[in-house]
């Protein structure tokens, strides 16, 4: 029996994983360049988290929720997202007294939604994003929207869309609420049992029901617009006007509700298509916050915060060559050369790593082809042979894999004859690739 990964769910590795990790890196200096820290809620909550945070009306908590007895018989449950963990934290750990406000707080590991699996959909994904706590007006608003979209730009896309919507706050929601039930209650015959429930627990959920025959129905509901409430309406158009002057593109879409409870005022997504034309869904999706913090046992303070769908971020980068030459190799291959030299070499290794360059051995006696070849094979920079006979003399033969040239290097004088060899690779690395040798440097001045 050969065992396969649990449906829904997929290995990260090779240039896949090297992809997310530059594309985590991209964002994360992004997100600090804004003065934001990093926060890292466990995978594991109480299931209350969820169902009071991200709302008990969402499909997400009705429906895709891995959620178990422990051995204890507590209820609790893979998170799903991060937004009320993160919330639930800042409660308990009573941040929002010890720190400054806003706190500015961003994330990013694995959630998991039982959902079927379908291209850029998976049931155990991975998100980034961030959670602005304590601030509550248009520009904080306006401030998340731009990050999100410049760490887009960061990684290099050309082509964004952002969509844009305001569902208002509790009064305009309220009476929007009670336009919608009234509406889809003439309708309710011919749709899908899913939306009967939903109809009594949040007819907003029926704007993203994905029944063919219900969205159409839908096309003819009543608009939030019409029912924001003046404060709502006037916030939302100083949020538009922000992002206007700073020259970044929107469409406002009204039927863009966003799936989760917790949602009040501006909402949005960020949608990219592939350079084939594939759609992946939403990039990112995001918006204010309002009665959350409360909800979960703190201070009424307001949030405002988006998530990336990594694997979605990924396919679409690497569609639009976004991706290429990450893998940065490493700098040394040590190649020994007979039996007898296998123990020095080792402590040689070793010390080279302990300078700070990255460097690998065959760590057995290998054909010197081969050796070669897997040098090659991990983009080493150089390779460094050495025999008895150099041993003897205190030297080793250092080959440029690049420009194929090769001379003797002192042993004695090691770092030195390292540093100067990997010097013009690092002027050529344009400050992008900050690699261990670099952050050992640093340390020691
Ligand atoms: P949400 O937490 O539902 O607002 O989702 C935020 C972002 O996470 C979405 O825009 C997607 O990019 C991503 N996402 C959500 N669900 C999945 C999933 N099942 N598989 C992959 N990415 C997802």
């Amino acid at each position: 029996m050969i065992y396969q990964p649990v449906k829904g769910t997929h290995d990260l590795f090779g240039e896949e994983m090297e992809g997310m990790r530059y594309i985590r890196d991209v964002f994360s200096a992004t997100v600090e360049l804004y003065s934001y820290r990093q926060i890292m809620p466990p995978v594991l909550e109480y299931t209350e988290v969820f169902s009071r945070g991200a709302g008990s009306s969402s499909d997400v908590v009705r429906k895709e929720m891995y959620t178990f007895l422990d051995k204890g018989d507590r209820s609790v449950t893979m998170r799903p997202e991060f937004t009320a963990g993160v919330v639930r934290s800042v409660v308990s750990n009573k941040l929002y007294a010890t720190e400054d406000l806003p706190l500015k707080l961003y994330y990013c590991g694995p959630a998991f939604r039982y959902e079927r699996p379908q291209l850029g959909r998976y049931r155990q994904f991975h998100q980034f994003g961030v959670e602005e706590i304590g601030a509550d007006n248009a520009r904080c608003d306006a401030e998340c929207i731009i990050m999100a979209m410049q760490s887009l730009y960061m990684l290099g896309f050309q082509k964004l869309s952002l969509k844009i919507n305001s569902i208002g706050d509790d009064d305009s929601r309220r009476s929007y609420r009670d336009a919608l039930t009234k509406y889809f209650s003439a309708h309710l015959d011919e749709m899908c049992d899913d939306c009967h429930e939903r109809i009594r627990l949040n007819p907003l959920r029926i704007l993203d029901c994905k029944v063919a025959h219900d969205q159409e129905i839908a096309k003819g509901a009543p608009k939030i617009k019409d029912y924001l409430s003046e404060a709502s309406e006037k916030r939302f158009y100083e949020t538009l006007s922000i992002i206007n002057d700073l020259g970044i593109e929107y469409e406002i879409d009204d039927s863009l509700v966003r799936g989760l409870d917790y949602y009040s005022e501006v909402v949005f997504e960020i949608h990219a298509i592939g350079a084939n034309g594939t759609d992946y869904g939403a990039l990112c999706g995001g918006g204010h916050y309002g009665g959350l913090v409360k909800e979960l046992g703190g201070p009424d303070l307001a949030g405002v915060g988006y998530a990336m769908g990594m694997e979605r971020v990924y396919g679409v980068a690497k569609e639009d060559g976004l991706l290429k030459d990450l893998d940065h190799g490493i700098d040394f291959y040590v190649i020994p050369v007979g039996e007898e030299v296998l123990d020095d070499v080792f402590n040689i290794v070793e010390e080279i790593r302990s300078l700070g360059f990255s460097c690998d051995t065959p760590l057995a006696n290998v054909k010197l082809g081969s050796a070669f070849k897997k040098a090659e094979r991990r983009h080493a920079k150089f390779a460094l042979i050495i025999g008895q006979d150099e041993l003897d003399r205190g030297v080793a033969q250092l080959k440029d894999l690049s420009t194929k040239t090769q001379k003797e290097i002192d042993l004695t004088k090691l770092e030195e004859e390292l540093d100067h060899a990997i010097a013009p690779y690092e002027e050529e690395d344009d400050g992008c690739h900050h690699d261990h040798h670099e952050a050992v440097e640093e340390k020691k001045e």
